[in-house]
């Protein structure tokens, strides 16, 4: 194993242990909110990721989620919080990291991960090469872009 590998998998472990944006969640007043369960029937794993969107900014004004399953579900669930919270994502922003996640995870190691738009979640492009695990890392991503395009289209700007 690499150094990095090794780097990578301690923060994947880190992240599984103490987990960003775990918890309850409670929508800002005159926000638009939506929450989406997603199920990994081939490992087990659940999120509910509910997400609060400033109706005229876009920003995401707040997210949270709540779940069970493998570290890797875990741990991308918490990275995929600590980057919306980070770089202070807006609902735009965000589709951009999902497809970026997207395109690392099912991309075999074909194409080098944008840290700058993935920060720390870049640590989970060696779940890649395992297919078994891609729905684990997807999980909470998935989550996420249901609960944006639901609130699109309560914004009425939906596609
Ligand atoms: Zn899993």
């Amino acid at each position: 194993m690499s150094e990095l590998d090794s780097l990578y998998q301690e923060l994947i472990l880190d992240h599984s242990k103490r987990p960003v944006g775990k918890g309850e969640f409670e929508a800002p007043e005159g926000s638009l909110s939506a929450s989406h369960h997603e199920f990994n029937p081939s490992c087990g794993d659940e999120i509910t990721l509910s997400v609060a969107v400033d109706p005229t900014t876009g920003a995401i004004e707040r997210l949270n989620w709540d779940g069970q399953g493998c570290s890797i579900s875990m741990a991308s669930a918490s990275l995929l919080s600590q980057l919306v919270k980070e770089d202070s994502l807006t609902a735009d922003g965000a589709r951009e990291r999902i497809d970026a996640f997207r395109e690392m995870i099912h991309g075999r190691g074909a194409t080098e991960p944008d840290d700058e738009l993935l920060g720390d979640a870049v640590a989970l492009q060696g779940v890649a090469k395992f297919v078994m695990r891609v729905k684990c890392a997807m999980l909470a991503w998935v989550a996420l872009e249901a609960d944006l395009t639901q609130i699109d289209s309560a914004r009425g700007t939906g596609s």
